[in-house]
């Protein structure tokens, strides 16, 4: 990732990445705070994610229940799919915000000038 202020690349590591899933980081080299752009497919590929987790969860327990499958699901399966969906989306996001995602001056750091 390119910092927006000082144009030095720093890596996305994990320990940079937990703190801040919602892509908003401090420069190494200059300390200044940026943030992600969130483009609109970005967020497609968000809900694609989503989507395809439910709907593999959904055939999943389609298959494992058969005799139970017209049940409405329990909030139990609703958290656990939840969970999977995290586990899953997390390493997606996070390889997505460093390889195509270009950070940007914060808006009130725009607005001071
Ligand atoms: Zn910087």
């Amino acid at each position: 990732m390119t910092c927006p202020y000082c144009n030095r690349d720093f890596p996305l590591t994990w320990s940079r990445y937990a703190p801040s899933p919602f892509g908003r980081h401090t420069c190494p080299h200059c300390g200044k705070r940026s943030a992600l752009k969130a483009t609109l497919a970005y967020i497609a590929v968000l809900v694609i994610e989503t989507v395809v987790v439910y709907g593999v969860a959904l055939v999943i327990r389609a298959v494992a229940f058969l005799d139970r499958w017209r049940e409405r699901p329990s909030l139990l399966w609703f958290l656990e799919v939840s969970a999977l969906a995290f586990l899953v989306t997390f390493p997606i996001d996070r390889f997505y915000d460093a390889r195509f995602r270009k950070l940007q001056r914060s808006r009130r750091d725009t607005h001071a000038h």
